[in-house]
């Protein structure tokens, strides 16, 4: 049994990564500033005596005893890591010199960092392999975080270069599943939640651009079995589902399962939105022996009862 921090652990994939981790017999301590993140994620975790929560921005240096780090506080929404972009970097940045920092001085702990595919920004190669080097508009809207991430990961394996740190780097791409808010904004939870209720498909751009969708369950399996690594195993390596759908096919796939009588209407694509994204997983599946096993239908079905029962309840309350 070991603590365990999991900053950003009341936001969408915190609050899975949490459960399971107690599932495991190990105690888990949540640090979170609640700005995506809910209570209402984590409610069911409460009763656990096993479980703390802090109310802390990693912003602040952080004291507390634990012996595995998970390192996933930072927006994630375009629309929310947009809203308040400089917060949004200094998450990223001094967050991870804090989290760091801490797996330093609590004698050098294994120390997971939810790193993303928008490192390879609107990429000029295609499936995105771990080697390839990214092409991001520092300038742009979504360099924020784009640029935060980078950033964190220098600092991650400068920890692990000066200090012998032992980093674990993942590389996410799009997943979707149950606690995703339902103001999120992302693709996923926005078109499910305007199916539901009968209002727009809102598309931006001509939806042709592509990307690959990961179920929750299948993500969180890949954190625990790159934690479980060797402490030389730094990553970084790509967790993602490396089955490509375009936005239009999404939407209509939802509109047939929820059998939602919804138009698509378009609206303008966001600046520097990237036109495709495509996992290479083959380093996950040598290192890992890692594979997403969800398919998109039933990590679809398992979602939209979710948001059935999220909008049941906001209407009830
Ligand atoms: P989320 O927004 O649901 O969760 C993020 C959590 O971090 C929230 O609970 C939020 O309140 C918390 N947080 C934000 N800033 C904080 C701060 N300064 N101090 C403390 N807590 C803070 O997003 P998510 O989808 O669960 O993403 C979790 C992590 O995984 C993020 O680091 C994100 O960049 C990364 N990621 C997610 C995806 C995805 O598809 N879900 C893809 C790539 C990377
Ligand atoms: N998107 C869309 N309609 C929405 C939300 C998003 O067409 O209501 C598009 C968005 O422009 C992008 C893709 O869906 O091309 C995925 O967007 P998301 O915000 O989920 O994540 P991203 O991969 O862009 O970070």
């Amino acid at each position: 049994m070991k603590r365990i921090l999991v900053t950003g652990g009341a936001g969408f994939l915190g609050s899975h990564l949490c459960r399971r981790l107690l599932t495991e017999g190990h105690d888990v301590l949540c640090v979170d500033n609640f700005y995506t993140g809910t209570k209402n994620n984590i409610l069911p975790l409460l009763s656990n005596p096993h479980f703390e929560i802090l109310r802390h921005n990693i912003t602040e240096p952080l004291k507390v005893e634990v012996d595995e780090i998970y390192n996933l506080a930072s927006p994630a929404s375009p629309v929310h890591y947009q809203n308040r972009p400089v917060q949004t970097t200094i998450t990223n940045v001094h967050g991870s010199i804090n989290v760091l920092d801490l797996a330093v001085r609590l004698g050098k702990v294994k120390v997971f960092q939810a790193s993303t595919s928008e490192v390879y920004g609107d990429p000029a190669i295609h499936p995105q392999v771990e080697d390839y080097w990214g092409n991001v508009n520092p300038i742009g809207p979504r360099a924020c975080y784009d640029e935060g991430k980078r950033c964190a990961e220098t600092l991650f394996f400068d920890y692990w270069r000066q200090y012998e740190l032992p980093i674990k780097v993942a590389r996410i791409f799009n997943t979707y599943g149950p606690n995703m808010c339902l103001n999120d904004g992302r693709v996923v939870s926005n078109f499910i939640v305007q199916a539901l209720k009968g209002e727009p498909i809102t598309i931006y751009g001509d939806g042709s651009q592509t990307r690959s969708f990961c179920y929750v369950d299948d993500l969180i399996e890949g954190f625990i079995r790159m934690m479980a690594t060797d402490r030389d195993m730094t990553g970084p390596i790509n967790l993602g589902n490396p089955n490509e759908i375009t936005i239009k096919q999404l939407a209509q796939k939802i509109i047939a399962m929820t059998g939602a009588k919804s138009q698509l209407i378009c609206k303008s694509l966001p600046a520097d939105d990237p036109k495709q994204r495509k996992p290479d997983i083959t380093k996950a599946k040598h290192v890992l022996n890692w594979v997403p096993k969800i398919s998109i239908e039933d990590g679809l079905t398992k979602t939209i009862h979710y948001f059935e029962k999220i909008l049941e309840m906001s209407t009830v309350t």
